[in-house]
C-alpha cells in the first residue's frame, strides 16, 4: 500500500478525461457547456466536464441503436464478447491506483476503501458476469409433440444506466456488466457529482475491444441528460441507481413516452436488530459503527436504525460509542482515514439539519453532533451517534445519507420485527442473535430484499443486490441481474 505522501504526488499527476464519450471518442457537449467537479476534501476545481442535454442523448442513442443493429456486439458470440470484458477487468486492474483516485477526488471515499472494496469488486463483476455469459442456456418448452417451442434469451437493445455518487466505479459496473455481456448498447449517465471514472471507464473499454457505439457516457445533469434518456423512445430499457424521489419520476418518465422497462435501485433505512442473546455484544457494536460510518455514511444499505433490546441497551450504547468514536474524519488520500468529507455542501447541509431535527424532537446526542465546517476545507460530517430515539420522529424515518445513527429499544421479537418494518423502505437489515431458530423467523418475517445475520453488507458478485417497497424492484449482482437486460422469446413451430 503506498503511503499517504505517495497517494498525494500521484494524485497531482493525474489527467481527467472530461468530454462525452461517444461512439468509441471524445467529443465537448453539442452546446459546448461544462460544468465543474469539484475535490470535497479542499473545494478546488478538479475538471471542467461537459454537461450534456438532450441533443448529446440524440446523438447517444441514434449511435447506440446503430451499432445494437449492425451486429457487430449484439450478434458477437458470448464467447468472444466474454473474452472483451475479461479483459476490461484486467484494464481495470492494471490501472487500479488510478481508478482509486478518481473516485476518491471526486467523492471523497477513502483511498483504502476503493483498494478494499470497490475497485475488486468492479474487477470481480465485469470478471464473475462475463464468465457466465457463454454459460446460459435457453429452454424448450414442454409443448405438445406436434410443436416445438424454443424459448431464448435476447438482448433487449439500448440500455440507459443513471447512476449516483456515492460508490461511482461499482454502481456503473453493477449495470454495465450484466448489460453489456447480454449484448446490448449502452449509454452511461454517472451522477454529476461524480463523473470521471466513468469516462476513463469508457476508453478503456474500447481498449479492451468494445465496438465503439456499444458503450457511451454522458455526463451531465439529471433534469437535462437524465431526464432525456428517461423520455427517450429509442431506449429500451433505464436502469437506475439512485434516490427514491428521481425513482418514481423515471416512471412517470417511462410512462409517459415508450414504456420502457424501468429497473430501480433506491433508497433505504436499513434496521438493524440487536438481540439480547448476541453471541458478543461488543462484536455487535463495533459492526453496528461501520454499518453507519463506512463511507461516511453514504451507502444505501447504511443501517442508520439501530433497535437494541432493552436488557443489553446499556453495554451495547457504550460500546457502539467506542468503535464510533474510532471513525475519524480526515484526507481520505492517507490510507489511515476511515472517513473522508461528504461529497458537497448540500449533503453537508442536509445532514445538519436530520441532527437539528432529532435534537428538536427529542434525542440526545451520544457521539458527535453539528459539524464544524470551514470554508475552503472540506465538507466534514462527524459520526454522530442520537439516542432515546423512536419511530415517529423524522431523522428516524427519513434516508439522511450521512454518518447519523438512530438508537431506538424493543423488548419483545415481535415488537423489533414490527418496528423495523414500519418503514417505506425495505433494502436491507441486520439481525444480531445466536439462536438459529430466532435467525431465520426474523429473516422470513423482515420485509427487506437483503438481510444479514451477525454480520452486514456482505455479498461478492454471487449475490443478487436490491430492495423492496420504495428502495425499488430488480437486482444487480448475480445471474439475477441479466434478467434485466434480456429479453424471452418463444419461437414455436409447428412440426
Ligand atoms: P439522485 O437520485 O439524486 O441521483 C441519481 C442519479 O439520477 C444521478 O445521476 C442524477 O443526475 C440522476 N437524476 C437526478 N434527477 C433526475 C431526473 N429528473 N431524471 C433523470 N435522472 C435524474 O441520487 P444520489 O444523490 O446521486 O444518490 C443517493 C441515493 O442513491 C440515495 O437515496 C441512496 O440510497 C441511493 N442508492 C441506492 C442504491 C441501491 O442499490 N439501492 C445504491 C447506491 C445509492
Amino acid at each position: 500500500m503506498k503511503s499517504y505522501s505517495e497517494w498525494q504526488a500521484l494524485s497531482e499527476t493525474l489527467t481527467f478525461r472530461s468530454q462525452a464519450y461517444i461512439n468509441g471518442g471524445f467529443q465537448p457537449a453539442e452546446s459546448g457547456e461544462t460544468f465543474a467537479c469539484v475535490n470535497p476534501t479542499n473545494e478546488k476545481l478538479l475538471a471542467e466536464v461537459a454537461s450534456c442535454d438532450e441533443a448529446d442523448v440524440n446523438l447517444a442513442v441514434q449511435n447506440a441503436r446503430e451499432t445494437f443493429n449492425s451486429g457487430v456486439w449484439s450478434e458477437m458470440a458470448p464467447k468472444q464478447r466474454k473474452k472483451i470484458l475479461l479483459k476490461l477487468a484486467s484494464l481495470i486492474e492494471q490501472h487500479q491506483d488510478e481508478f482509486a483516485l478518481l473516485d476518491t477526488l471526486d467523492m471523497g471515499k477513502s483511498i483504502s476503501e476503493m483498494l478494499a472494496i470497490d475497485v475488486p469488486d468492479s474487477i470481480d463483476c465485469f470478471q464473475w458476469t462475463a464468465e457466465c455469459i457463454d454459460k446460459i442456456y435457453g429452454e424448450i418448452a414442454p409443448t405438445g409433440n406436434d410443436t416445438l417451442a424454443l424459448i431464448s434469451h435476447e438482448p433487449v437493445g439500448v440500455v440507459a444506466a443513471i447512476t449516483p455518487w456515492n460508490y461511482p466505479l461499482m454502481m456503473a459496473t453493477w449495470k454495465l456488466a450484466p448489460a453489456l455481456a447480454a449484448g446490448n448498447s449502452v449509454i452511461l449517465k454517472p451522477s454529476e457529482k461524480s463523473p470521471l471514472s466513468a469516462l476513463r471507464l469508457a476508453e478503456l473499454a474500447t481498449e479492451a475491444g468494445i465496438p465503439d457505439g456499444v458503450f457511451n457516457v454522458l455526463p451531465g445533469f439529471g433534469h437535462t441528460a437524465g431526464k432525456a434518456l428517461a423520455l427517450h423512445n429509442d431506449v429500451n430499457v433505464l436502469a437506475f441507481t439512485g434516490s427514491t424521489r428521481v425513482a418514481g419520476m423515471l416512471m412517470e418518465y417511462a410512462g409517459q413516452s415508450n414504456m420502457k422497462r424501468v429497473w430501480l435501485e433506491a433508497g433505504g433505512k436499513s434496521p438493524n436488530l440487536i438481540f439480547d442473546d448476541c453471541a458478543d455484544v461488543k462484536q455487535a457494536a463495533a459492526a453496528a459503527a461501520g454499518a453507519i460510518f463506512t463511507n461516511q455514511g453514504e451507502v444505501c444499505i447504511a443501517c442508520s436504525r439501530v433497535y437494541v433490546q432493552k436488557s443489553i441497551k446499556e453495554e451495547f450504547v457504550a460500546a457502539l460509542v467506542e468503535a464510533g468514536a474510532r471513525f475519524q474524519p480526515g484526507d481520505p488520500l492517507d490510507p489511515n482515514t476511515n472517513m473522508g468529507p461528504l461529497v458537497d455542501a448540500a449533503q453537508l447541509e442536509t445532514v445538519s439539519r436530520y441532527i437539528r431535527s432529532a435534537q428538536e424532537e427529542g434525542g440526545e446526542v451520544l457521539l458527535g453532533g453539528l459539524p464544524d465546517y470551514v470554508e475552503g476545507q472540506g465538507f466534514y460530517a462527524r459520526p454522530t451517534v442520537i439516542d432515546k430515539a423512536h419511530n415517529g420522529m423524522t431523522f428516524v424515518k427519513e434516508e439522511i445519507f450521512g454518518p447519523v445513527l438512530a438508537i431506538c429499544e424493543f423488548d419483545t421479537e415481535e415488537e423489533a420485527i414490527a418496528l423495523a418494518n414500519d418503514s417505506q423502505y425495505g433494502l436491507g437489515a441486520a439481525i444480531w442473535t445466536a439462536n438459529l431458530s430466532r435467525a431465520h423467523r426474523v429473516s422470513r418475517k423482515l420485509q427487506s430484499g437483503m438481510v444479514w445475520v451477525n454480520t452486514w453488507g456482505e455479498g461478492d458478485s454471487t449475490v443478487p443486490f436490491g430492495g423492496v417497497k420504495a428502495s425499488g424492484n430488480g437486482r444487480d449482482k448475480s445471474l439475477h441481474a441479466l434478467e434485466k437486460y434480456t429479453e424471452l422469446k418463444n419461437v414455436l413451430i409447428r412440426l
